[in-house]
């Protein structure tokens, strides 16, 4: 099979990786891709946003499957418009993709489907907003609609910090218009964790569990992130959790979907907060997480293009996913000042040196043109996954080859899968 990803992150250097291992991949591409993801695929120069040019490349080439890692093509509609073609596609259509990106649109199908969640009302207007500042007490939580690149939403400790925060988001756009409406939700306590799904019309199966870190700081501290590491299996879940999570949220979601027309083909991944009164949705995204991928694909012991075809053709109930034993720890490498702003074109040295086992997924990285030399391209610019047979042997063999790589203001936590210390 000829299949291409869209994509050019870790999320997307993971998933090239894994369906590199299928014996059915006889041709992989990847768009645009980066360095790392180089090695395994071929990488050409299309945007992930440029729905048209990918669709001509996949209709061109004759692809059979094409693998959307980001959210913003999705909602852009690239599923419709390579099925409009006739081409595959893992990944949610237009209409499904807007559990990811309109909060209003997610929060409504979590309590037309008593799915539970955080209290909410909706707002598209500015006055109506700022009178119901405080209306579920203090944090308040913002969130505009749409899409923000994760920065859309704010924990407002006082009034005065929840008006400046809807004053930018709905007065000023300071997101565009991903603030033409705004959902305000009650505040939830608790522990965070994630869950991955694959979904296809009549069947919902989660992967095996990972743990994020969002804050750039050791000990959670500092501003958040797009994720600075991750570790699997959580710790968090046992069989009780795994069991209300089930009855409580995944059976009623892929129950909504059916009632409501929504053709959901793809990686449906949950945020939950496991309160007092058990697990509580925050939030949908409609594809896989970037880390946690990074460490939930290495512990993935079956071929990942049959379970992507499987979903696509609705026989997903006809797939037996099978997980390694080992545990995995993904430590990520920034760039100096990130998430703030951050020099790019820094020459990354010590790739060469890593362990045969250990797995280096690019996330932003370039190669210097007609050179070997590998340059760092983004905020986020690696992320070192070892697998070990207890989480502390894999966190030390993470970091000890971490170390082994060097870029000028290289930044990362030091506390990735530390579990005494969550
Ligand atoms: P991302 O995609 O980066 O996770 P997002 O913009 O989609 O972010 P959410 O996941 O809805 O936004 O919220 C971001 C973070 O805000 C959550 O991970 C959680 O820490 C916090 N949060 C969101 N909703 C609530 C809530 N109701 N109560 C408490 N904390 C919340």
């Amino acid at each position: 099979m000829k299949v291409l990803i869209v994509g050019g992150g870790g999320r997307e250097h993971a998933i090239a990786w894994k369906l590199a291992q299928s014996s059915k991949v006889d041709k992989l591409y990847c768009a645009p891709g980066n360095a790392g993801i180089a090695e395994v695929a071929e990488c050409i120069p299309v945007r992930a946003e440029d729905i048209d040019g990918i669709c001509s490349f996949a209709a061109e080439n004759k692809i059979d499957l094409t693998v959307i890692g980001p959210e913003v093509p999705l909602s852009l509609g690239i599923v419709d418009a390579l099925a409009e073609r006739g081409l595959a596609a893992f990944g949610p259509n237009r209409k499904c993709a807007q559990l990811e990106g309109s909060k209003a649109f997610t929060k409504a199908f979590l309590a037309r489907h008593s799915i539970p969640t955080a209290g909410y009302r909706e707002f598209s207007d500015l006055e109506e907003l700022k009178k119901a500042v405080g209306i579920f007490g203090y944090p308040m939580v913002i969130k505009a609609d749409g899409l923000a690149a994760g920065k859309g939403v704010v924990i407002a400790e006082d009034r005065e910090t929840a008006l400046n925060a809807i004053e930018q988001i709905m007065g000023d756009k300071v997101f565009g218009s991903a603030g033409d409406k705004v959902v305000v939700e009650e505040y939830l306590t608790g522990i965070e964790a994630s869950v991955l799904c694959f979904v296809d019309r009549k069947t919902i199966v989660p992967m095996e569990s990972a743990q994020d870190y969002k804050r750039i700081f050791d000990g959670d501290q500092g501003p958040n992130t797009g994720g600075m590491g991750t570790y699997s299996p959580s710790l968090i879940f046992d069989e009780k959790l795994e069991a209300q999570i089930r009855e409580r949220i995944l059976e009623p979601t892929l129950k909504g979907f059916q009632e409501d027309g929504l053709d959901f083909k793809g990686v449906l991944f949950i945020g939950l907060m496991i309160t007092e009164e058990g697990p509580k949705v925050i939030e949908f995204n409609n594809r896989f997480g970037d880390p946690e991928t990074q460490s939930v694909l290495p512990r993935m012991k079956s071929d990942l293009l049959d379970i992507m075809v499987a979903v696509t053709e609705d026989r997903l109930s006809e797939q037996t996913i099978l997980w390694s034993d080992q545990k995995a720890v993904c430590v990520v490498m920034a760039s100096g000042g990130y998430p703030g702003d951050y020099e790019r074109a820094k020459e990354i040295k010590g790739l060469d040196s890593v362990d045969k086992d250990v797995l280096v997924f690019h996330s932003g990285t370039k190669r210097r043109s007609s050179s070997s030399v590998i340059l760092t391209d983004g905020g986020r610019v690696l992320g070192v996954t070892a697998l070990g047979s207890s989480h502390e042997e894999a966190r030390q063999r993470a970091y000890c080859n971490v170390e082994r790589i060097s870029f000028e203001g290289a930044q990362y936590r030091n506390d990735i899968g530390r579990l005494n210390k969550r």
